[in-house]
């Protein structure tokens, strides 16, 4: 099975907002890819539009295509895009926090087997001893690293060939950050799945990427190695700034680039 290739997406919000302006993009088999940008750069909503996530809010993807494993994805929408391996980590309301974590687990719906289900849960458990710990406890009680933890566990019960991570280190602290990179690694290495990872911290995302594209305002602006981003003069005043810590929020211009309507052309 192949991975993932994006050509020329486009995406509208209410008819009229272009938050995506003809992306390319490709995510080959078992890597680990990165995507970039400020705030409104278009990043969430290429995942939302990968993973079937449209028609709410007026959503609508209008060119392009999405192909996954050899099959397009453009007109599929959730839960159909789950059955093609496809599962998304989103940035927000990523648990329930009424129920414990073991029921936080157990309503994923999947097409996995029970005896499936079984194993991947105690992965995740041997994966994420921390959550582990609180298996009873109510997940909106849990530190938001934990929650992280939960989320991707969550995602796992999906059998997942392909994951969208969006924002996995926001508001974490750095010690926690690399506790979910390692495991992120080692679940990848074990289970040889593909994963397209959101960040605003560069630092974080080339960290474990292998490749990165850099979004401004619903266009690729920069498609490069995580080695050459990271020593792309451009990429460390923009994204990584001085401290190895620090994210696009910090050092980005104020507000992030203005966003185009349809039909309009960006400035030379
Ligand atoms: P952030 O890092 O802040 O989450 P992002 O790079 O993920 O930003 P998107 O959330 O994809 O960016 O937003 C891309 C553009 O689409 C922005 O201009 C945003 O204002 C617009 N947009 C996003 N969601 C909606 C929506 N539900 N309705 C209207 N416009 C939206």
């Amino acid at each position: 099975m192949t991975g993932l290739k994006v050509e020329g997406l486009k995406v509208v919000y209410h008819r009229s907002i272009l938050a995506l302006d003809g992306i390319d993009l490709e995510v080959p088999k078992g890597s680990v890819v990165a995507l970039l940008g400020a705030n409104g750069a278009g990043k969430s909503t290429t995942l939302r539009a990968i993973s079937g996530f449209m028609g709410a809010d007026s959503a609508r993807i209008t060119a392009g295509s999405i192909r996954y494993g050899g099959t397009e994805l453009r007109h599929l929408r959730l839960p159909a895009t789950t059955r093609h391996g496809i599962v998304l980590v989103p940035e927000r309301d990523k648990v329930f926090p009424n129920l414990t974590v073991e029921e936080n687990l157990s309503v994923v719906v999947s097409s996995a087997s029970r005896a499936d289900r079984r194993r991947i849960e105690e992965a995740v458990f041997t994966y994420f001893p921390r959550i582990a710990s609180v298996r009873k406890r109510a997940a909106g009680l849990l530190s938001g690293g934990e929650r992280q933890m939960l989320a991707v566990g969550a995602a796992l019960l999906c059998a997942p060939t392909l994951m969208l991570i969006d924002e996995l280190s926001l508001g974490l602290a750095p010690v926690v950050v690399d506790e979910l990179l390692a495991r992120l690694r080692q679940i990848q290495a074990a289970s040889g799945m593909t994963i397209l990872l959101v960040e605003q911290s560069a630092a974080v995302a080339l960290s474990i990427a292998s490749h990165g594209y850099v979004l401004e305002s619903g266009r690729v602006a920069l498609s490069d190695s995580a080695e050459a981003l990271r020593g792309n003069p451009r990429v460390q005043e923009l994204y990584l700034g001085s401290g190895d810590r620090n994210t696009y929020r910090d050092t980005c211009l104020e507000g992030g680039p203005r966003r185009r309507r349809e039909g309009e052309h960006a400035r030379p």
